[in-house]
């Protein structure tokens, strides 16, 4: 197996404005940490496709209908207007609240089955949307928000043109995201984007393949019902501890119509290669048929990361990448990896390996 090998010819999508989203830390049991989802991920991983010989490209803009294909109104318009009006309000200037943060959440234990409004109070309205404390919003973060999901569906349209791979450079990483909510650093969901955006094009079926190293609550949402994109997951097992917590689960395989269109393989914490790439391969198979496929590409699976328990090489993500690349064209869409140093060779790895998966499917 060879890693080595130029990028030429692979299309990045990237905007700086993925740089401008500052959420200055995050707040985890009830204290503001630095967090780990900063801009120097995004500044590494270019630095090192650039250096692989990469090709950058910018985004198309795309209207609000990209976004609404897969959310709901009410959530891109909190997205779009949380910070004037939180700023408005005075919170950070009177009250030092300098981001965006949920303090009351309309759980089924609030309501007892009533349905939820939309409270009066702005400081009130982040918990409607927002199911975390970690996902804080700030100045630029729209801007940010909206240009990564250009990113992801600048990627499809390449696919939709011919192109056999393209990778998209989001941030912020979208995979948490739903059709109405926001969390796990996650604002809206590019992988769906990019996927919605190709079934539309008329892709038979639609493959998303996410091998971040947390379940992908909110793409899972997003399509658990259909039967026309298939969602494969492997991912630290949530049983063990780990987030999401109460999504990702071996026995979520999809409801009505989308029944048998998820699949997710929880791993112990400590896995390593060789039980990772199996899942992989399992995920790759029951994905065959596809015409496009969206690689949710989170590389904090990484031994080296400080947001997950799993031991995976970039050795190991290279064969990943060829796994997918085999099945159909492919858009990969950046999604979490935390360790700086390390991160852009994981994700030219993969890349790597998704080029040889190609040519060797076309072979
Ligand atoms: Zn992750």
């Amino acid at each position: 197996m060879s890693t080595e090998g130029s990028l030429s010819g692979l299309p990045v999508v990237w905007h700086e404005d993925c740089l401008r989203h500052d959420p200055a830390g995050e707040v985890w049991l009830g204290q503001r940490d630095a967090g780990t989802e900063v801009p120097a991920r995004a500044t590494a991983i270019l630095r090192a496709l650039t250096a692989a010989g990469a090709t950058v490209v910018p985004p198309q803009v795309h209207d609000r209908d990209a976004l609404l294909a897969v959310h709901d109104q009410g959530l891109v318009d909190h997205l779009a207007t949380i910070w004037a009006d939180w700023t408005a309000g005075g919170y950070p200037r009177e009250y030092g609240r300098d981001r965006v943060v949920p303090y009351v959440f309309p759980t089924p234990a609030l309501l007892a089955g009533m349905p939820p409004r939309v409270p009066a109070a702005t400081h009130a309205q982040p918990g409607l949307y927002c199911y975390d404390t970690m996902t804080l919003i700030g100045p630029g973060s729209w801007e940010a928000i909206q240009a990564a999901a250009d990113c992801a569906r600048t990627a499809a349209a390449l696919l939709i043109e011919g192109t056999s791979a393209a990778y998209a450079l989001c941030r912020p990483p979208g995979h948490h995201a739903g059709p109405a909510g926001y969390g796990g650093s996650c604002y809206l969901n590019n992988a769906a984007i990019a996927a919605q955006a190709l079934r539309t094009a008329g892709a038979g079926t639609v493959a998303v393949i996410d091998i971040d190293a947390h379940h992908g609550n909110g793409t899972q949402s997003i399509f658990y019902n259909r039967a026309d994109v298939f969602y494969g997951s492997v991912h630290v097992d949530p049983a063990a501890g780990w987030f999401p917590h109460y999504l990702g689960f071996a026995d979520e395989t999809g409801s009505g119509a989308g029944r048998g269109w998820t699949r997710n393989i929880p791993l112990a914490p400590g896995t390593g290669d060789d039980a990772w790439l199996t899942a992989v391969g399992q995920l790759c198979a029951r994905a065959r048929g596809a015409e496009a496929v969206v690689l949710s590409l989170g590389v904090d699976a990484a031994a080296a990361d400080p947001e997950s328990p799993l031991q995976v090489t970039a050795a190991a993500y290279h064969q990943a990448g060829e796994l997918v690349g085999r099945i159909a064209p492919v858009a990969a869409v950046q999604e979490g990896g935390y360790d700086v140093a390390s991160l852009g060779e994981y994700v030219v790895a993969t890349l790597r390996g998704v080029q040889s998966g190609r040519a060797r499917a076309s072979a």
